[in-house]
């Protein structure tokens, strides 16, 4: 009997779980590109573009490898709209009763399937490094959860970067080195753009006439959509950028949106590329010489380490997560996030690439749009569903635990120990964007003043129950009780008449 093998638009992978477990002589593949999909939140059209394109050509390279798929097109008359509804609709026309797919990776669509009146069976995604019930059993039992102890299970685990049972170098992290601020003329290394080929260009002027106003600029659009394409850019990345990778990788420059970042996530997230074999190509480089040791373990931590952690803490904290609000917040999403005009300049650069690529790199997400969401105290959700929306490589089960745990605080803890807030200062450290800004950087309190050093303040003493007692932070306390008292009531009332200004809709 004919069984319905599920592959979804994030599964693009030859080896996935549900693919080993299916018959080529009797079992029909569905893929299908679905309204609901592409509408649960508003996507930015190059990450719709991306994912539909990827799909086509995966299609055609697993029928020409023998299986029969039956695919369905966003425009096909007879499209059921979304997932559950096209497995039905397939049930109905091949007689299939059985489904067999990998699980998806967010908790929306596991219930989806569940939901079906057919028997589906859903296998343990293992293209990841950690499996689910790997991660439940190394967290039972601990107080908190470090990504840095995961991580060494992991590198363990895998032998990267390893002497025997030490960590190459003798040391398992070489943060420490991997924070330089960078000055312009250093990079220059962006990563390797892909002509749209036939089969781009067709679901380029899909996503055109049906999404053409969401946020985000479809053209030019340069990401590879199929392995081959992925790998190349994995080469060049570890060819040009990999060297200098890790010293910088937390800069910002104004006219460098890529510095040497690898921007990889986007494939590795759809499934054209896995964690191990990247992870084993950049250690291949360290071991051959060509990438220093704080680069290569960088680029693997933020894989092994980083990458599956999230993934593991999504699944073990449940359904609920991506809707936490521990701080309480509900600032409505500004305009700004969306292209609004704004005088910080910081601010403006991160959201103007966002929108023109779909793509941020990590500090800019986190320090940049992140910290000023949570220090103007923004409803989490808004702004879980924006990152989620507007970057290529964003799917819930990385993208919600990034930003409602790490970047919002708003799992009240569960994946930092402290939240990531910073005034004006660390911004200016780590980029160019203060100089060219209408606010002043070292400016505290007054009409000039960065707003992140008000709103940082504001911050802090809106939760001083909460976060007085952390001892990363107490010391920040002490500082501000030491402060003048006039200084102190003028950051106070700025702060809050520029969050006034905010929500009423003025430019800020
Ligand atoms: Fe951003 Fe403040 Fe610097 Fe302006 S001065 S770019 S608002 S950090």
């Amino acid at each position: 009997v004919t069984r319905l093998i599920l592959i979804l638009g994030d599964q693009l992978t030859d080896t996935i779980a549900a693919l080993r477990a299916a018959d080529k002589d009797r079992d029909v593949v569905v893929m299908a590109e679905v309204w609901a999909e592409a509408t649960y939140v508003p996507h930015h059209p190059k990450k719709i573009a991306f994912v539909l394109s990827a799909m086509r050509k995966f299609a055609s390279r697993l029928r020409d490898a023998g299986w029969t798929v039956a695919y369905t097109r966003l425009d096909d008359a007879d499209n059921a709209g979304s997932i559950a509804a096209e497995l039905l609709r397939r049930a109905d026309a091949t007689g299939a009763k059985d489904v067999i797919a990998t699980q998806p990776g967010e908790w929306r669509l596991i219930a989806e399937l569940d939901a079906l009146p057919l028997k589906v069976t859903q296998l343990p995604d293992d293209r990841f490094i950690a499996t689910n019930a790997e991660f439940a059993k190394w967290a039972e039992g601990r107080k908190t959860l470090r990504m840095e102890y995961f991580y060494r299970e992991m590198r363990r685990k895998t032998g990267l970067l390893m002497d025997g049972d030490q960590p190459a170098g003798g040391q398992w992290n070489f943060d420490h080195d991997n924070r330089k601020p960078a000055k312009g003329g250093l990079f220059g290394k962006a990563p390797l753009r892909h002509d749209p080929d036939d089969v781009t260009a067709a679901v380029l002027d899909l996503v055109a006439d049906r999404f053409g106003d969401n946020f985000g600029s479809l053209r030019p659009f340069w990401f590879a959509t199929d392995r081959r394409g992925a790998l190349a850019a994995l080469d060049h990345f570890i060819t040009h950028a990999l060297p200098e990778f890790g010293a910088f990788q937390d800069a910002m420059l104004a006219d460098d949106r890529f510095l040497n970042h690898a921007v990889i996530g986007l494939y590795l997230n759809i499934g054209l590329l896995l964690p191990l074999e990247v992870c084993e190509a950049v250690a291949k480089a360290y071991a051959r010489g060509e990438a220093p040791l704080n680069s290569a373990e960088g680029f693997i931590r933020q894989i092994i380490g980083w990458r599956e952690f999230v993934r593991g803490i999504y699944f073990l904290e449940g359904p609920d997560y991506a809707s936490r609000n521990a701080l309480g917040h509900d600032r409505a999403l500004p305009a700004l996030y969306w292209g609004a005009e704004t005088r910080m300049n910081c601010l403006s650069h991160a959201v103007a690439q966002t929108r023109e690529e779909a793509y941020a790199h990590h500090i800019q997400r986190l320090m940049v749009t992140g910290n000023f969401a949570l220090l103007a105290g923004i409803d989490p959700g808004a702004v879980h569903e924006w990152y989620l929306a507007v970057y290529a490589d964003a799917f819930e089960w990385v993208e919600a635990p990034n930003t409602v745990g790490m970047s919002q605080f708003a799992d009240g803890g569960v994946v930092g120990s402290k939240p990531y807030v910073s005034s004006g200062a660390y911004i200016d450290r780590m980029s160019d964007y203060c100089g060219g800004c209408a606010y002043k950087v070292k400016e505290k309190t007054g009409p000039d003043a960065c707003p992140f050093n008000l709103l940082y303040w504001h911050f802090l003493l809106r939760h001083r129950a909460r976060f007085e007692g952390n001892p990363r932070m107490g010391q920040m306390y002490r500082t501000w009780d030491k402060m003048d008292a006039g200084r102190r009531k003028a950051v106070l009332s700025d702060a809050d008449s520029f969050l006034n200004r905010l929500s009423a809709g003025d430019t800020v």
